[in-house]
């Protein structure tokens, strides 16, 4: 089977996690800070807080920027849950805004229609967490201009765009954001196993995701209500979490960084020989948007379905059966039954919808070959006649 997605791990990678194992800290001790270095200063971020991955960086950064009870935030209809639930985690509500239909990021205009909607009933959300999606930026500029004019707080959930650019600007640099969001699954960019970064150019974020994700835990005189009592002393001033990275993760994330600009590279390259090969068939790419750099965590097709003789459901099956290992990425948040007994539905997003019904993501990894990618492409050319 060709998966869709795949890490690489070399030597190196195994040789500094080897070399974590014969040290003193197997858990969070001098890695995990050195590894948040290597992450700002890579996106040029002020701050960078390592976590067990990126849906408990997603609750940390809906926590730090005060997210509870009678708020909401809002996402993409086209996620994964994960952008979604850190809300839930909070105790606050869900809205989905509509795709572009080119890009299939959270849309701008549709954003902008609902944000007059919801200011006019007084329910505007108090966080918007912007996807993008399989590595190509939003427009973030437009999103933090309508962020900045109606009060909303911003969570870019980069988890698969670390190595990507905006207007020239690593994702991470959070000029239009409050925090950015990276994850280390084994399927996206880099990976560390489980892992996620919450990068942030506001201290006091920083400062309070730090301490959220260590049981609200603190040893600093200047967040305790008291003096010391000794040496051994520390205070649980908020509830927390254990979202700690451990070393072991963080010593792998290191090592992989090395390669980042490598792998975006190498995927930009296979991604550009799909543009080149798959011209003339009835399908559509997803676009980039001009100005950025994708990192291409996924390779998205679109069929036009009105221009060939079998189903979404038929061509995915086929490819499947060819041992290919496409994947759909994703189903609507709406359509998962958790969400819909919280009432919302496909109403405000029928490009959301129409994406659902004939998106396919064909397989993109750094140590793609082209032969593979030829059976790939030929073999959707069969399906598609
Ligand atoms: C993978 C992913 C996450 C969650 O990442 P984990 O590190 O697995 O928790 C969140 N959002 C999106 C868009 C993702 O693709």
């Amino acid at each position: 089977m060709i998966p869709y997605g795949r890490q690489s791990v070399t030597d190196d990678d195994i040789e500094s996690v080897v070399s974590v194992l014969r040290s003193d800290f197997l858990t969070q001790g001098p890695v995990v800070p050195k590894f948040e270095d290597v992450i700002s200063a890579y996106c040029g971020s002020r701050f960078a807080v390592a976590a067990t991955n990126a849906t408990s960086s997603l609750h940390l950064a809906a926590m730090a920027l005060g997210l509870g009870p009678g708020d909401s935030l809002w996402t993409s209809a086209i996620t994964f849950v994960a952008s979604a639930n850190c809300a839930r985690y909070c105790g606050a509500t869900v809205g989905l805004v509509d795709i572009d239909s080119r890009t299939v990021n959270l849309c701008p205009s549709a954003l902008e229609r609902k944000l007059k909607r919801a200011k006019e009933k007084g329910c505007l959300p108090k966080i918007l967490v912007p996807v993008h999606m399989a590595g190509h930026s939003c427009d973030m500029e437009a999103i933090g201009e309508l962020a900045s004019v109606y009060g909303i707080r911003v969570i870019e959930d980069a988890s698969h765009a670390i190595g990507g650019k905006f207007q020239g600007e690593p994702i991470g640099s959070c000029r239009y954001s409050d925090v950015t969001v990276f994850s280390f699954h084994p399927v996206k960019i880099i990976t560390t196993g489980e892992g996620g970064v919450a990068v942030t150019n506001d201290e006091s974020v920083a400062q309070r995701m730090d301490l959220l994700r260590s049981h609200g835990i603190t040893r600093d005189q200047a967040l305790m209500d008291c003096e010391s009592d000794g040496p051994w002393f520390y205070q649980q001033v908020a509830l927390g979490h254990n979202y700690r990275m451990t070393d072991i993760q963080a010593a792998l994330g290191i090592s992989q960084m090395q390669r980042l600009d490598e792998y975006v590279m190498r995927r930009n390259e296979l991604a550009s020989r799909y543009h080149r090969l798959l011209r003339g068939l009835p399908l559509e790419i997803l676009e980039v948007q001009a100005g950025t750099l994708s990192s291409y965590h996924l390779f998205v097709v679109r069929l036009k379905l009105g221009s060939i003789k079998r189903s979404h459901k038929e061509v995915f099956v086929g490819l499947r059966q060819r041992g290919i290992g496409v994947n759909l990425h994703y189903i609507p948040i709406y359509r998962q039954p958790y969400y819909r007994s919280l009432g919302l539905n496909a109403d405000e997003c029928p490009q959301a919808e129409a994406y659902y019904h004939d998106a396919i993501t064909l397989p993109l990894y750094p140590t793609l070959t082209y032969e593979d990618q030829d059976y790939v492409i030929e073999a959707l050319g069969d399906l598609l006649e």
